[in-house]
């Protein structure tokens, strides 16, 4: 696979390495890929430990307060009803969006593709190329993918 190196811009084709191995830069010595610490089976741990924490984070009080006697506390979708009441329609909307749905959906796609991968399962085949991502990727790693396309020049995407 041709890659371009993320440092110096050189491109340079890869042979595809064995386990535990590192191709750097030509040029510039940068890592251009790695083939060490690479577990789908931790990034489906993590990716589902995220999942399932999202549900008492959107359900557990977000901040309380305790001052002098008196008690205030406030969760996620509270706060989002109250925007909504006071005519704060578009930022309602965005933080309904943002901070509710799209963290259960990133997540929730990320643990099904993950799980599919480790269980070898047919939607594994949509989503081969989770498994190129550089090591380096967080949970995040599809998203970061489709941000990595233009510099994987030619290869087996
Ligand atoms: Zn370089």
């Amino acid at each position: 696979m041709t890659i371009a190196c993320p440092d110096c811009g050189a491109l340079q084709h890869v042979p595809p390495l064995p386990r535990r191995a590192k191709a750097a830069c030509r040029l510039c010595q940068a890592d251009l890929e790695k083939t060490s610490g690479r577990s789908i089976t931790a990034a489906l741990a993590c990716s589902l430990g995220t999942f399932l924490l999202l549900f008492p984070s959107n359900i557990a009080p977000l901040i309380r307060v305790d001052p002098f006697g008196m008690h205030a506390e406030n969760v996620i979708g509270v706060g989002i009803e109250r925007l909504w009441n006071h005519k704060w329609l578009l930022i309602s909307g965005a933080s309904t969006v943002l901070v509710i749905a799209i963290p259960f959906v990133r997540f929730g796609l990320l643990s099904a593709v993950l799980g599919s991968l480790r269980l070898g399962c047919p939607l594994a085949v949509l989503s081969s190329g989770v498994t190129r991502i550089r090591s380096s990727a967080p949970a995040g790693a599809p998203f970061l993918g489709l941000a990595m396309l233009p510099k994987r020049v030619k290869g087996a995407w």
